[in-house]
């Protein structure tokens, strides 16, 4: 493959100096080759962009709306060979695959229906206290937006920002990330089938040279992140050297929490489903699990049990309950945090070590009774690794709970509704689930608290992220 960029409605070949190698994990093999496009070309693209902004902007909400209407019919289209390239490239069970392209086509079926009413909230009249003026709001597009994304759901990260950025009526440069870039490259093929107009979406690809030069380009209006504490810092302080607004999703350390009035297999469902989804490559992984101290022995055991039934293999030659982790850089992480733990002492429910097979596989592992103090209980693994703690009391459990540099999510699992409504009203994390899996709808919002994060995605929040407000106001003299 050379041609990997898509700028200014044109496939080009990478003129930058890396080679971005793309891998199946579970072989551990590459399958697919591109040079990473180069400065001159993250140039080229954001100028295309801010061609193309006037006129997409100007044209009517429900025209954007309806090119959105288009992604989701494609992304339809494409299914079976998107969900292959997942379970190829990310090592995705196909289940979970299957959900990436669900999620995708909610994503830009939703903000379609969003820009469909936009034009309804253009000119709402604002009730003053003062006689003699009227005022009336205008939503903007705030611009230019560069969408820098990680790999743990390559699909889904972009859908969540590239939709409501078109809807709200910006043009994009997209920078997916180079350990999963073929499927990005999907909605330039999109947008191409589609006939949207040159520029209003463009695509580079490339490792920290071209995010940097993305996101440090005097010529965005907007920078929107997912990834890493560590680079999100990086993007902050661009965004602050241009005094322009940023997004930023960053990581998590999760809690989940579990009452003794629970139904016990349920919550082992819950609390696998909560660490091993994506083989624990989840910001949302809820990889603290904080249990009351009665049931504890009893969810150890079958948690253990649970854990050491999962079938963990290649998604493409049978199936599977969980893929190995996406890069060799993870895998060797993950592995990392194993020696950590066995140099602090932790005591090993399941698993603890890496598989001994071609691909990056590990065990789903557990760790019980983990000190606070473990580097284990705080810093994010991303993999399928859970740390157990006990509590005795509600108030115990929340201390604990909020005990964290980060806040995006947190489950709480009891058979009292009340508390449990309690416990989610106190938890400082941007998202709770109750009794349930960790299900997203496009409808609630997805952003964190503290470290994890600054804004929100999905919902109507999602759609004002690429929104500037304006009002007009006349004397009526
Ligand atoms: P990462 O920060 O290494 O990379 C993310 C993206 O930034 C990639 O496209 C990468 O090429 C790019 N990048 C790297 N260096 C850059 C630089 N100096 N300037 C600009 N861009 C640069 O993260 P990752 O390993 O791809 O993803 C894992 C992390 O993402 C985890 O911490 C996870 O919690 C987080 N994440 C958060 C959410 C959320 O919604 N909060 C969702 C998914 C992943």
């Amino acid at each position: 493959m050379t041609h990997a960029h898509y700028i200014d409605g044109h496939w080009v070949a990478g003129e930058g100096a890396e080679l971005i190698t793309v891998f199946d994990p579970s072989l551990g093999q590459p399958f697919a080759e591109f040079m990473a496009s180069s400065t001159a070309q993250v140039d080229q693209a954001i100028a295309a962009a801010r061609r193309a902004l006037p006129a997409w902007r100007n044209i009517s909400a429900s025209e954007r709306a309806a090119y959105l209407r288009g992604f989701a019919e494609q992304i339809e289209q494409r299914r079976e060979s998107l969900i292959a390239l997942q379970m190829q490239n990310n090592g995705k069970p196909h289940h979970e695959a299957v959900v990436d392209i669900d999620d995708a086509v909610s994503t830009f079926t939703y903000y379609a229906g969003l820009a469909e009413g936009l034009a309804d909230q253009q000119r709402r009249e604002v009730a003053l206290s003062v006689p003699g003026f009227t005022s009336h709001t205008r939503l903007e597009p705030v611009g230019v937006v560069g969408l820098i994304v990680p790999w743990n759901f390559p699909l889904v990260t972009s859908a969540w920002k590239l939709a409501p950025a078109l809807a709200a009526g910006c043009t994009v440069v997209l920078k997916p990330s180079e350990i999963t870039p073929l499927i990005e490259q999907t909605y330039g093929h999109i947008a191409e089938a589609l006939g949207l107009p040159a520029g209003v979406l463009n695509i580079v690809g490339g490792k920290a040279e071209t995010g940097a030069a993305l996101s440090n380009h005097p010529g965005i209006n907007k920078l929107s992140f997912t990834g890493s504490n560590a680079v999100g810092g990086q993007v902050m302080r661009s965004s602050a050297a241009h005094c322009r607004p940023v997004t930023l999703e960053l990581g998590g350390k999760s809690a989940i929490v579990v009452f003794d009035d629970c139904d016990l297999d349920q919550a082992v469902e819950w609390i696998v489903a909560g660490i091993c989804w994506n083989a624990g490559q989840m910001c949302s992984a809820t990889s603290r699990l904080l249990v009351q101290d009665n049931i504890a022995d009893t969810l150890t055991e079958r948690l253990k049990v649970a854990l050491e039934k999962l079938r963990v293999g290649n998604p493409l030659t049978g199936e599977v309950d969980m893929g190995p982790l996406t890069s060799q850089a993870q895998w060797n992480k993950v592995n990392e945090y194993f020696a950590i733990a066995r140099a602090e002492g932790l005591h090993c429910a399941a698993g603890g070590d890496v598989l001994p097979d071609l691909g990056w596989f590990v065990c789903p592992t557990l760790y019980t009774d983990v000190p606070l103090n473990s580097r284990l209980w705080s810093e994010e693994i991303f993999g399928p690794v859970l740390c157990s703690h006990r509590f005795s009391s509600e108030e115990q459990a929340l201390s604990l709970a909020n005990d964290s540099r980060f806040g995006l999510v947190a489950t709480v699992i009891s058979a009292d509704l009340e508390r449990a409504e309690r416990v989610a009203n106190t938890l400082e994390v941007g998202h709770v689930w109750i009794n349930s899996i960790q299900a997203v709808f496009v409808e609630t919002s997805w952003g964190g608290t503290k470290g994890s994060g600054i804004g929100r995605e999905l919902g109507p929040w999602g759609l004002s992220a690429y929104q500037s407000v304006k009002h007009v106001t006349r004397c009526l003299g």
